[in-house]
């Protein structure tokens, strides 16, 4: 078993090989036979030709979770756990005036049609493996802004941020985290302006947001490491930075736990 850090809850006969954090916004990364079935609670898990299987935890998620393994002979091992809670950064704005921006209509049809494509692509379930691997930081420079952290105005909630912001200058270097495929590049979304997505496998996915440029195009295999993009202020943004997001398909989960993964043999 490798860097499995925190484990609640550990049931007797675990022999589960996991590594990853148990955790609100944690990846956590398995291996099996490959002829073995699991299952999280009710959803099935897809298992590669190697055995890895991925899942994931949203942000706030407090279910209990029973992880099940079946053999072809019938032979079955659970583990059954809760993702431990976290405190997020919380920032309260008062005294902001009534005066709310007005998106235009022609900006709210745009908006919606970037969602559907996002949404679209996040289903997309392929049979890459390259999350077995880990991930790397996509830049060195320093992280400016947190998953999970949220801004209240006048004590109403803003949606919660779910990315890992990066420092850096138009033009700087955004490396890939993980080997993959490009699913998606539009250079002009109207929020997260340059939108790069790529595909690391089993709906694992890695989402960078303001980019000036894309270096890799739809459909194209990049390697860990590889310069992909580069850094931009495009889209709705105060400064440029880089705005790494991940998804375990429609579960947005931390990319700075996702780091803490590492391969399992
Ligand atoms: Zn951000």
């Amino acid at each position: 078993m490798v860097s499995l850090s925190i484990l609640p809850v550990i049931s007797a006969q675990a022999e589960i090989q996991l590594s990853g954090e148990i955790k609100q916004g944690g990846l956590v990364i398995g291996k099996t036979e490959a002829n073995n079935r699991v299952t999280l609670n009710k959803t099935v898990l897809t298992v590669s030709k190697q055995g890895d299987y991925v899942f994931a935890f949203s942000r706030d998620d407090k279910t209990q979770y029973t992880l099940t393994i079946t053999s072809p002979t019938g032979k079955i091992e659970t583990q059954t756990f809760t993702p431990s809670t976290r405190d997020y950064k919380i920032s309260r704005v008062e005294g902001i005036s009534k005066k709310i921006m007005n998106p235009n209509k022609k900006a709210n049809v745009r908006a919606g049609e970037d969602r559907a494509a996002i949404v679209k692509v996040r289903k997309i379930s392929s049979n890459l493996t390259d999350f077995s691997q880990g991930f790397i930081a996509p830049r060195s420079s320093s992280i400016t802004g947190v998953y999970g952290s949220q801004r209240f105005y006048n004590g109403v909630p803003k949606n919660p941020h779910f990315g890992v912001d990066y420092a850096g200058q138009i033009g700087a270097p955004v490396k890939a985290p993980a080997s993959g495929t490009v699913l998606l590049w539009v250079p002009d979304m109207f929020y997260s302006g340059g939108t790069l997505v790529i595909d690391h496998g089993h709906g694992i996915t890695s989402n960078f947001l303001h980019l000036s440029a894309s270096m890799v195009k739809v459909g194209d295999k990049v390697k860990q490491g590889q310069v992909i993009a580069k850094v931009g202020n495009s889209g709705r943004v105060t400064g440029p930075h880089l705005d790494w997001r991940m998804n375990w398909h429609q579960v947005r989960f931390d990319p700075q736990l996702a780091m803490k993964v590492s391969a399992l043999k």
